[in-house]
């Protein structure tokens, strides 16, 4: 499978080069050229396969002999190691469960996989791969954690100053080794800018070879399918084979992935884009007007995305065909009152903690629901990370609640290594040569 440009669908590259450019040279972003329709032998029976099945047989599909099978089972099998339940809280309402991996969160998936498709490639002696990602809280956590003494790598994680949570911070500050982290005095945008201006600096590509872990990059968006299926196959289990998906989304890579899911034969009836105040993409569905702003600060801060890069990419699935993108996909926006207010009525309801970012996708679930009567769609909100990482938005009396992985208890007073820069290009590229 060779994968293209959105700028220029001439230029088109191998899925090894994809992975390695991560951005095209001329600012677009990468996708495959065909979309391979899964067979409906293997949708109607999902039910019968096991999660890291479906994944290969999906990857299998997508990357089209990019990795030969035996490497890709292998490279599947050690990167999609833990579970991705779906629970069910009321009838047709259950939540995708994705913080079950090493960071708690669901760029496990994306950054796990990447990580080994990396290394799968690197292994024939080339030169060390720099890794530059810009995190608005998650993807720090999971770029670590899935590269952490992943041979021949270095990752420089840049991290908005005060924005992101204590666990959070732990996670991408405290692992020494080839991770690196850098904590920049502006927003998620400012940092998103450095990295996007490094790739294209002439000086930093002569002397490094970079890419990138942000969610732009092809081998974090794939294997974001695999959960979608694996949904899908837990409701057959259940009987139930109609479904709306509700996905927090900020960069929305998260739901990019499940609308190629779609492309691929997912039969999901309805795509919910929840949002913090950051609203850039409800608003475009509700006026046709697409209009990226600066991102504001608010408690779901991994959604804290006022100019989602991977919109481009959904654009192309449906050829920037606004009406059909309506008719699969509804927007909703949320503000840090509605937050809380969701939080706890989850929790009055269920006895379930949810997360800021899965509160939000909970909300437009039930206000989907409740203009749509008539619907017998199953419902499935995606729980993006676990509570713990956000302790402070808790009350007292849900935040007990809340059972702590061993994970984190293990962190705790490690002390940070990060490397405090300003959000001027000169400073940070200046940093890198110097510690090269
Ligand atoms: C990254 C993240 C999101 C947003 O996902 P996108 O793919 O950027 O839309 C939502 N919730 C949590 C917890 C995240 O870490």
């Amino acid at each position: 499978m060779n994968f293209y440009s959105t700028n220029n669908p001439k230029v088109q590259v191998p899925f090894k080069d994809a992975v390695f450019n991560s951005l095209p040279q001329d600012g677009g972003l990468y996708m495959p050229v065909s979309i391979p329709k899964l067979s409906e032998d293997f949708i109607n029976n999902l039910d019968k396969y096991t999660l890291p099945e479906i994944a290969f047989e999906v990857a299998k599909n997508i990357l089209a002999g990019s990795i030969p099978e035996k490497d890709l089972k292998a490279i599947i099998d050690d990167a999609i190691n833990f579970d991705a339940p779906v629970v069910k809280l009321e009838e047709d309402v259950y939540v995708l469960e994705l913080f079950h991996g090493p960071s708690l969160a669901f760029k496990d998936f994306g950054a796990r996989f990447m990580s080994r498709v990396m290394s799968y490639f690197l292994r024939d002696g080339e030169k060390m791969l720099d890794v530059l990602v810009a995190t608005s809280g998650d993807t720090g956590g999971a770029v670590a954690l899935g590269f952490l003494g992943v041979p021949n790598t270095r990752v420089t994680i840049l991290y908005p100053k005060g924005k992101v949570s204590p666990i959070q911070e732990q996670q991408l500050t405290t692992n020494g080794q080839n991770i690196r982290a850098i904590e920049v005095d502006g927003t998620f945008d400012d940092c998103q800018a450095l990295v996007k201006a490094a790739f294209v600096d002439t000086e930093l590509n002569a002397q490094f070879r970079l890419t990138s872990a942000n969610s732009i990059n092809i081998a974090r968006l794939i294997p974001q399918t695999f959960y979608y299926f694996n949904a899908y196959a837990q409701l057959l289990r259940q009987g139930k084979s109609e479904v709306v998906f509700s996905v927090p989304s900020g960069n929305f890579g998260n739901i990019g992935a499940g609308i190629l899911a779609w492309k691929m034969g997912l039969p999901v009836k309805q795509f919910l884009a929840a949002t913090n105040a950051n609203d850039t993409v409800p608003e475009y569905l509700n006026t046709g007007i697409y209009q990226a702003k600066p991102s504001v600060a608010t408690l779901s801060n991994a959604m804290d995305v006022g100019a989602p890069s991977n919109w481009v990419r959904i654009s192309h699935l449906f050829e920037d065909k606004l009406g059909d993108l309506k008719k699969l996909i509804t927007g909703y926006t949320y503000n840090d009152a509605q937050t809380l207010e969701s939080i706890e009525a989850v929790f009055a309801q269920y006895n379930y903690v949810v997360c800021p970012h899965t509160a939000i996708a909970w909300r437009a679930l039930k206000a989907w629901q409740l203009h749509h009567p008539e619907s017998k769609a199953a419902g499935i909100f995606l729980s993006t990370a676990h509570p713990c990482k956000f302790p402070e938005v808790f009350a007292p009396e849900i935040s007990t609640k809340i059972v702590v992985p061993a994970s984190v208890l293990e962190m705790e007073g490690k002390a940070s290594l990060s490397v405090p820069l300003g959000k001027g290009f000169d400073g940070f590229k200046a940093w890198l040569l110097g510690n090269g």
